[in-house]
């Protein structure tokens, strides 16, 4: 294995950086050196332009060395899957991408709208269908500005859903500014944060952050992005267990994914360890079309048949939602 690990890495965060910065700053940025991290031949990496490599240390812990296979690794490693072209794989499935690079509010339903509040993920998904239209980061005070007077003219809209990009990887100050301007809309009611932190860097989940999501009148609600049983390990279960111990409600949002989760036992395993750690699974998220992406798909067929199987095994309230997003539609679509 080659030794282009964190020690030898050149840190540029400042070394009074949070943890959870300085593990972002660290991450591994090439999918060459994520194969010599995990002992695979680099051939098995082929990074994409404008989408590359992004894996913090926490997650890479979480992986098995030596397995091409590993169910974390196919999320993370750029292949050269993601160059072939496939039909109804397009850079923008949802039509998104005017407002991303607009004023950053996408209206779409009734009673609440979402902000796409940074461009900073904690970790890279192959899969993601913002992959091609990465939102500003941070946004722009003018963007947001535009975004709350929108809001404030439409008394309708309780609850804003703040996305990205990842909303945590804005700093708590930025985090702290953005909610206080949400706060002064008084037709909002709770502000609801689509994340993935947790899982990649679960250092993020500090005390200040919880402070600093309690800190208005809005009621907080996250929202964290899990995909496999293996996503979970101590300090993930410990970082959820913070926001549902101050009292944050926490839904799970999984996507469904050809060779990481496309398993009842797998699934059935994820959503009970979610319960275990009083998380709600919410939605289980038929995948976006998006360009690079098509490796990724699971039939709806095959979809359908595990969502059946997952509510015959478990709880109600243990199986999600199986969904899809349909553009143009008012709400998500509902599949089964
Ligand atoms: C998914 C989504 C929401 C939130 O929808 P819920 O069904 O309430 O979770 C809001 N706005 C947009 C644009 C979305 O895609
Ligand atoms: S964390 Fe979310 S926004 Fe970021 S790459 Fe993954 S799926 Fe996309």
């Amino acid at each position: 294995m080659a030794s282009t690990g964190i020690l030898t890495r050149s840190d540029p965060a400042p070394p009074d950086a949070p943890a959870w910065s300085r593990l972002v700053a660290g991450a591994i940025r090439d999918g060459a050196e994520l194969c010599d991290r995990l002992g695979l031949p680099r051939e098995r990496a082929d990074d994409a332009p404008g989408f590359p490599a992004l894996v913090p240390e926490p997650f890479l812990a979480r992986i098995r060395p030596g397995d091409p296979g590993d169910p974390l690794l196919r999320q993370v490693l750029p292949t050269r899957e993601e160059q072939v072209k496939s039909p109804g794989f397009t850079p923008d499935p949802l039509g998104e991408s005017a407002a991303i690079k607009g004023a950053c509010l996408l209206a779409k339903y009734a009673n609440r709208s979402l902000i796409v509040a940074s461009g900073a993920c904690a970790v890279h998904c192959r899969f993601c269908f913002r992959r091609h239209f990465r939102p500003a980061d941070p946004p722009s005070e003018e963007s947001i500005a535009s975004a709350i007077g929108r809001l404030a003219a439409d008394p309708s809209v309780h609850e804003v859903v703040l996305s990205g990009g990842d909303p945590l990887g804005l700093d708590d100050p930025r985090l702290a500014w953005l909610l206080a301007r949400l706060a002064d809309v008084a037709s909002l009611r709770r502000v609801r944060v689509h994340t993935r932190f947790p899982v990649a860097i679960p250092q993020r989940v500090t005390a200040s952050l919880i402070e600093t999501l309690r800190g208005t009148r809005l009621v907080p609600i996250a929202a964290v992005h899990v995909n496999h049983p293996a996503e979970i390990d101590r300090d993930v279960a410990a970082a959820l267990g913070r926001f549902v111990d101050a009292g944050i409600p926490v839904l799970g949002q999984t996507v469904l994914l050809r060779g990481v989760n496309d398993c009842a036992d797998t699934l059935a395993t994820l959503f009970e360890r979610l319960v275990d750690l009083r998380v709600m699974p919410y939605y289980l998220h038929q995948l976006d079309r998006v360009a690079g992406a098509a490796h990724f798909e699971v039939s709806e067929t095959v979809g359908i048949r595990l969502i059946a199987e997952l509510r015959a095994r478990l709880p109600g309230y243990a199986a999600p939602r199986y969904v899809r997003e349909v553009p143009g539609e008012p709400g998500k679509r509902v599949l089964a």
